[in-house]
């Protein structure tokens, strides 16, 4: 479903991936999740992806057998893949609910989503400027929110969607993007530091990326086990998790 091949990205002259290929696809309604270190090319890896500026890709991005490199972000969504930022803009004088109405374009089908927005309890910030003043919770909410509203996604990207939020937002995150993948018969592609969220998601594959290259491809929870245990540099060379 989701595939990079021999991908290369280079940020302000600096090679940040190098000649990645992983096919990161897991059944709907399942998480792939990606580990590795601060400054590694994790958000890099999500945000070439996306076909965000400043970022030169060479290699392929193939989302259901097709390379969409060429694609603008637009027609990146439109294609299938939607992006959780890290840490997503404020929009200073542009409320959340002046947007979300206007790009379902239907009162009726804005209505659509009162469940959504009372799983997310999201309602006290829709007539807010979007993510101005926000709690961490509150912006991690919000950018689910906008998520459950695009058509067609076959897999979703969410860019340490658990740091720094408590542990009821945890769960409340955590059991979202699990019914949010089964909802729109997508999979979801996860970067998490602490882990934590896993307890609250379907995750059955992972990888540690580690300068800018897959290390390790195994099951998340030994992967974690092991990087809490022995650190990042001895993990990626911790035969025991590739399978
Ligand atoms: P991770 O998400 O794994 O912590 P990032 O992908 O954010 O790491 O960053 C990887 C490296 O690329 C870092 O050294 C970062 O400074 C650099 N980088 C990423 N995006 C940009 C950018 N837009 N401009 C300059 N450098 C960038
Ligand atoms: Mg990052």
């Amino acid at each position: 479903m989701f595939k990079v091949k021999n991908l290369s990205v280079t940020v302000d002259g600096q090679e940040i991936i190098k000649g990645l290929t992983q096919d990161f696809a897991v059944p709907v309604g399942k998480f792939f999740v990606l580990f590795g270190p601060n400054g590694c090319g994790k958000s890099t890896l999500f945000r070439a992806c996306m076909g965000f500026s400043k970022y030169e890709v060479s290699g392929d991005i193939l989302l259901d057998g097709k390379k969409i490199n060429g694609l603008k972000i637009d027609e990146r969504v439109k294609s299938g893949l939607a992006y959780m930022y890290q840490n997503p803009p404020s929009l200073k004088g542009v409320k959340f609910e002046d947007v979300a109405k206007e790009s379902v374009g239907d009162d009726l089908v804005w209505k659509e989503y009162s469940k959504d927005i009372d799983n997310l309890d999201a309602r006290k910030f829709l007539k807010r400027d979007i993510n101005v003043g926000l709690s961490g919770g509150e912006v991690k909410r919000s950018e689910l929110l906008s998520l459950a509203m695009l058509e067609n996604t076959k897999v979703f990207l969410f860019d340490e969607p658990d740091s720094g939020i408590d542990l009821d937002n945890l769960k409340k995150i955590g059991k979202y993007m699990g019914d949010l993948l089964k909802k729109k018969k997508a999979m979801g592609i996860i970067v998490t530091h602490s882990g934590d969220i896993l307890k609250y998601i379907d995750a059955v594959k992972g990888a540690v990326m580690y300068r800018g290259k897959i290390a390790c491809v195994g099951k998340p929870m030994e992967i974690l086990n092991c990087i809490k245990e022995e650190g990042y540099s001895k993990c990626v060379n911790c035969e025991e998790v590739k399978k």
